[in-house]
């Protein structure tokens, strides 16, 4: 039979701790239930557990769900088109995705109009793969100078990668490491004051690894919720 949300959130908990005891840095490691395409009777189980952080990579998503619990903590971890920001900017916690100026002015407009600020991580395409969306690791310093000075409503908060699939997961532990020292290199440039403390990587098939590797948000869907069903219309 299908294991329950609420076994397989004690199982995770139990996994993410074993990874922490592993990791040299120490650090909290927060849990990120990606509900995308999940009925809101299971994001319900989840924050039974005490879930409550959750992520969705489509703003109409996000905001259906968020009017439903308006208390919970949203993340936009998926792309997120320039269009999409004004619908979205008040009920997100944590913007993951990103990746470019355009959208940084754009961001940083709406919650000016609103009144707010908004953390944001900047998303990496760590394995440089031409299907997956972020900023080259190259530009990034560069990048983090231009936002801090010129979009004071947006926080910097940290960056988010993917590692590519790896049957073998331990293939993915460099691109882990990777971000970690990038993290680190932007840190030592001390950018206008900005200090970035949040990494946003690994999901279902990494996550333990990426924890080892100093993870402070792990984003996981199927482990949590099972396979997706994508055309469901929910
Ligand atoms: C779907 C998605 C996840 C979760 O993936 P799983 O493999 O189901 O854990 C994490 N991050 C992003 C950006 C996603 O789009």
């Amino acid at each position: 039979m299908e294991k329950t949300v609420k076994e397989n959130l004690e199982k995770i908990s139990y996994l993410i701790n074993e990874a922490k005891s592993k990791s040299k840095y120490n650090q909290d490691v927060k849990l990120i239930a990606v509900s995308k395409t999940v009925d809101v009777d299971k994001v319900a189980e989840a924050a039974d557990f005490g879930i409550m952080d959750f992520g969705e990579n489509k703003p109409q998503e996000l905001l259906r769900k968020a009017e439903v619990f308006p208390s919970y903590n949203w993340h936009q971890i998926g792309t997120l088109q320039k269009n999409k920001v004004k619908h979205i900017i008040d009920k997100v916690k944590l913007i993951h995705s990103l990746d470019s100026v355009d959208l940084a002015k754009e961001i940083d407009k709406r919650a000016k109009d609103k009144d707010i600020t908004i953390q944001c991580l900047i998303q990496i395409n760590i394995s440089k793969e031409e299907s997956k969306h972020g900023l080259d690791e190259n530009s990034v310093v560069e990048f983090v100078k231009q936002v801090s000075e010129n979009y004071k409503n947006i926080i910097i908060k940290g960056l988010m990668g993917m590692a590519p699939y790896e049957v073998e997961k331990e293939n993915t532990r460099i691109y882990f490491k990777k971000m970690k020292e990038l993290m680190s290199l932007i840190n030592s440039k001390n950018i206008n004051g900005v200090i970035l403390d949040e990494l946003s990587m690994g999901m279902s098939n990494d996550y333990q690894i990426a924890i080892e590797e100093g993870a402070t948000m792990v984003r996981l869907g199927t482990l949590i919720f099972g396979e997706r069903i994508y055309n469901k219309n929910i």
